[in-house]
């Protein structure tokens, strides 16, 4: 038995190929029990089987095995296959080796049929050689596996494992949970299930590895007036009493992290593909027709694919659903998608239409049905290849949304994914996109911006240099050939290789098997442009990563896209003809930062203030700079310099990249001196001078998408720097809206910026901002608003509001999904977070501690923190009280500490950063 403690995978001599689950859970008592019969595939002969089982109470009377009559699985059994095919058995498998093969063969036939008789008869099911009593169970917590040992050897083929189980419905939003909601103005629980990534397993016991796939065929015995819901459609239900049993169609086979159930009272919305595909959204009921947009983008999402991928959505039908309390933004289930509110459902009066529209809820919507093909229909083999599917899923979100709204820029938008990639890959306490996985604790922790935001910029990175039709195909046949199975890494590569006659195994294995990213250093010198890559990170560790580096680059204009493969360390190239400007890294499809010479620097801050240059490449040139500043490469004040040339940008994508910068850097200012803060808030509300007149506060007929979402944006960014035309105008506004709840003075577009500037005012003895904005929160049934006016309640300069507003999310008024919405703290609020952090931790890593949400505190409070001093501090405090599912996140937020802190430095010595920042405004 020892064999099998501490092993990453379970034993390879027995594999599940069908899960009949029966579950009643109860909502009122929140427990559930369960019965389990898995047909499985005894692949060499054992007394013991070892599957997946934790925190579940096992009713060992009901283990039994029982050898199945005849198998429908038409798996070859290895070894002894071969040898009915006719070749000699090996040497060292039995003593049969002393048998002739064909005499062998004979034999091996007979007793096949002899076996195939024998368990064919009815009376003989109950022989004792049929049904095996495990002598011992098993249930090793520390690695959540059950062990049953038999006193008879099992013999290889089917058999079907019984075991009954019973288990709670916890409020932790995993496994199966329960959820709240108030149904006519009673308090109820609905019932949801979570399994990804190991959760499954605190459910009912299974082989909870995605390799393991199987069929499920599940039963669910429910109140009666609810509605209960599962991967497939139902095919039969019979009500008995107030309890109605619920059978749905056996699925084809898939992994148990894919597995769902929810059960409660809800009404949605219909409608289907052009394939028939019946696609419903399920809400709370009375909020069915905020459903409406999502189903659209629903239905077109999956013709989309179906096209794409070249192979039609694989099940009968798609049900995706809100959950009222939910830890992720989504979960792709196959059939049955859950989502968080806000990621689902859009109300015409109230969500604020761009943001809401876009961000939440049709990129969730088009990566989770990408996951129906990517991920449920090939599924990672393990874990260390989960950044395929999520790395994907982001990446293909983009080219839907492109498709379905053209003049939403869905690849500008794009870039806000890569450069968050990008600022959590240029820390030394990164990790590479495929990682080493030992132990189910470690795989909550992979569910990061490398995985997603660096997996999708890789993948657009081989792309763009593949050409999108040779990708596409590749792709399909890549889908074709894996489909019902799993695949890796390598398997994608391998199509794509096949697909382009590239060597694309070799380039990418430099961006996936090695953390980081290199910057490239671009110089001119005799007429030959010079590239030269290091390993780009932000604090003082030395890196020696080296990567192939796909560069595509423009002279001077963008008719020609001028392409070099940098293999080595550098490269140099002969330019003839150079125009006005080059800009490398175009269209910012490659993960790496550039680095001009000072020469080329200044061509291209002319070209960006003389509107030469596309969104994409004035994003990537702010972005690029920014870093090099936080990194002490450049100067603030060369910073600062480039950000004057963008006082009239209007693109969405590049300004709200602008402003997020501009935060930033008003932040580290204040902390390197208090007068340069005020002279570079200054600074910058000049600098949105031109945006904010040009988008006002009304929304314009016929506006585009973008500009509303950017007005609440730029008027979000006055209300922080103390602009007071904005807090004026604001606070008229908001007073006409507490008056008047559907007010057009006050659409949901601008209202963050309106409660930021509310907030902007408030103080321990001018409270009424404050308790007007709760008096709203307590009002509202919508997530949406509830999570705006959390965040614009962080937003608060005063201490002992911050306090206040950290306590009051601590509360049962705010759901615990929402409580990491109001951590994002002012800069003055800073240390009161941290203090308080101190103070509730046993609170927090008690209610929190079990999901992914506990990383949220940490790195929200500890990472804005900015001297040498916070970093021991914090170091300190954790030293007694880190685990491994918060370690990595500590780890990265004490680095950006450090970082911070050497920032700062290197600002306070910089020196006349005031008196060219007055310069630059006056030139304005
Ligand atoms: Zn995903």
């Amino acid at each position: 038995m020892e064999q099998f403690i501490g092993q990453p995978r379970l034993p390879k001599f027995a594999s599940p190929k069908r899960y009949d689950i029966r579950l009643k859970p109860d909502l009122v008592t929140c427990k559930f029990s369960g019965s389990i019969a898995i047909d499985l595939d005894i692949i060499s002969e054992t007394k013991f089987i070892v599957l997946n089982a934790a925190d579940l109470s096992i009713q060992y009377e009901t283990v039994s095995f029982t050898r199945k009559a005849s198998s429908s699985y038409s798996r070859p059994v290895p070894g002894r296959t071969a040898q009915v095919l006719g070749s000699a058995p090996s040497s060292s498998s039995t003593n049969l080796f002393f048998f002739p093969s064909v005499v062998l063969n004979f034999l091996w036939q007979w007793w096949q049929r002899l076996c195939t008789w024998l368990f064919s008869l009815p009376t003989l099911e109950g022989f004792g050689t049929n049904v095996f009593e495990p002598c011992k169970v098993h249930l090793v917590q520390e690695d959540e596996i059950l062990i049953l040992e038999f006193p008879e050897t099992l013999p290889p083929g089917i058999g079907v494992l019984a075991i009954g189980f019973e288990g709670i419905l916890n409020d932790k939003m995993k496994v199966f949970y329960r959820s709240t909601y108030e149904h006519n103005t009673e308090k109820k629980n609905m019932g949801v299930t979570q399994f990804e990534p190991v959760e499954a397993r605190r459910c009912f016991p299974c082989w909870d590895e995605p390799a393991c796939k199987a069929t499920f065929k599940i039963t669910l015995d429910v109140p009666s007036d609810l509605v209960a819901l599962s991967n497939m459609p139902i095919v039969d239900e019979k009500v008995e009493g107030h309890i109605k049993t619920v059978v749905y169609q056996e699925s084809p086979i898939m992994s148990t992290y894919l597995v769902a159930v929810v059960i409660g009272f809800f009404d949605y919305v219909e409608d289907h593909t052009s394939d028939g595909v019946k696609v419903r959204v399920y809400s709370q009921v009375g909020k069915q027709n905020q459903g409406k947009f999502a189903l659209n983008v629903a239905v077109k999402t999956l013709e989309l694919y179906r096209e794409y991928f070249a192979v039609p959505y694989p099940l009968p039908k798609l049900d995706m659903i809100a959950i009222p309390d939910f830890a992720y933004g989504a979960m792709e289930n196959y059939g049955l998608v859950t989502y968080r509110e806000t990621a689902l459902l859009y109300d015409e009066q109230h969500s604020a239409a761009a943001n809401k529209q876009l961000v939440a809820i049709v990129i969730v919507v088009t990566h989770e049905l990408a996951h129906q093909w990517f991920g449920n229909l090939v599924t990672m083999e393990w874990w260390t290849h989960l950044w395929l599917k999520e790395g994907f899923a982001t990446w293909v979100s983009f080219l839907a949304t492109d498709c379905l709204f053209p003049e939403w820029k869905a690849w500008t938008q794009f870039l806000q994914q890569s450069v968050e990639g990008l600022r959590l890959d240029e820390l030394a306490e990164s990790h590479p996109i495929e990682v080493e996985i030992n132990h189910a604790g470690e795989i909550d922790e992979i569910f990061d911006a490398i995985s997603y935001r660096k997996g999708a910029s890789v993948i657009q990175m081989l792309q763009s240099y593949l050409g999108a039709e040779c990708f596409q195909r590749s792709l399909a046949s890549y889908i074709k050939r894996h489909a019902f199975s799993n695949a890796k890494t390598e398997d994608l590569w391998a199509a794509l290789e096949e697909g382009s006659g590239e060597p694309v195994n070799e380039i990418m294995n430099s961006w996936t098997k090695q953390k980081g990213y290199p910057v490239v250093s671009v110089k001119i010198k005799d007429n030959k442009l010079e590239f030269e890559q290091s390993q780009f990170l932000l604090s003082d560790s030395h890196g020696d990563g080296q990567w192939i580096v796909p560069i595509i680059y423009c002279c001077g204009s963008y008719d020609e896209y001028r392409n070099v493969l940098l293999e080595t360390k550098s490269t140099s190239i002969d330019l003839e003809e150079r125009g006005a400007w080059i800009k490398v890294n175009v269209d910012q499809t490659g993960f790496y930062r550039v680095k001009y010479d000072e020469d080329l620097q200044a061509e291209l801050r002319y070209a960006i203030d003389n509107k030469m240059l596309t969104a994409t490449d004035r994003f990537g040139i702010l972005d690029d700079s920014f870093a090099l500043c936080m990194a002490r490469q450049q100067s603030l004040t060369s910073l600062l310099t480039l950000m004057a040339a963008y006082r009239e940008e209007l693109d969405c994508t590049v300004l709200s990249n602008l402003i997020t910068i501009s935060y930033k850097i008003a932040r580290i200012a204040a902390d390197a001196s208090p007068e340069l803060m005020n002279c570079i808030k200054f600074f910058f509300i000049v600098l949105l001078q031109y945006s904010s007149e040009k988008l006002g506060w009304e929304a314009k007929e016929g506006e585009s998408h973008l500009d509303a979402m950017l007005r609440g944006q730029v008027l979000s960014a006055l209300a922080e720097f103390g602009d007071e035309p904005t807090l004026k105008e604001a606070s008229r506004r908001f007073h006409a809206f507490l008056d008047d709840r559907s007010t057009p003075l006050l659409p949901p577009d601008i209202r963050k910026a309106a409660y930021v500037a509310v907030m902007h005012t408030v103080n321990a003895s001018n409270r009424s901002g404050f308790e007007s904005l709760l008096r709203v929160y307590r009002e509202t049934d919508l997530s949406q608003e509830k999570t705006r006016i959390l965040e614009s309640l962080a937003s608060c300069p005063d201490p002992n509001i911050i306090l206040e507003v950290l306590n009051f999310t601590l509360s049962s008024e705010v759901r615990s999904q929402d409580a990491i919405s109001a951590l994002a703290v002012s800069w003055e609020g800073r240390e009161t977070a941290w203090n308080w952090l101190r103070e509730n931790w046993e609170h927090i890593a008690k209610t929190w501690g079990s999901g992914s949400l506990i990383r949220r505190f940490v790195s929200s409070i500890v990472s804005p923190l900015a001297s040498f001093e916070k970093a021991r501090e914090v170091e300190d405090f954790f030293a007694t009280r880190s685990k491994p599912s918060i370690a990595r996140t500590l780890k990265q937020s004490i680095e950006r500490v450090n970082i911070n802190a050497h920032w700062v430095q290197s600002i306070q010595n910089e020196g006349h950063i005031a008196e060219t920042v007055e310069l630059l405004y006056q030139k304005n």
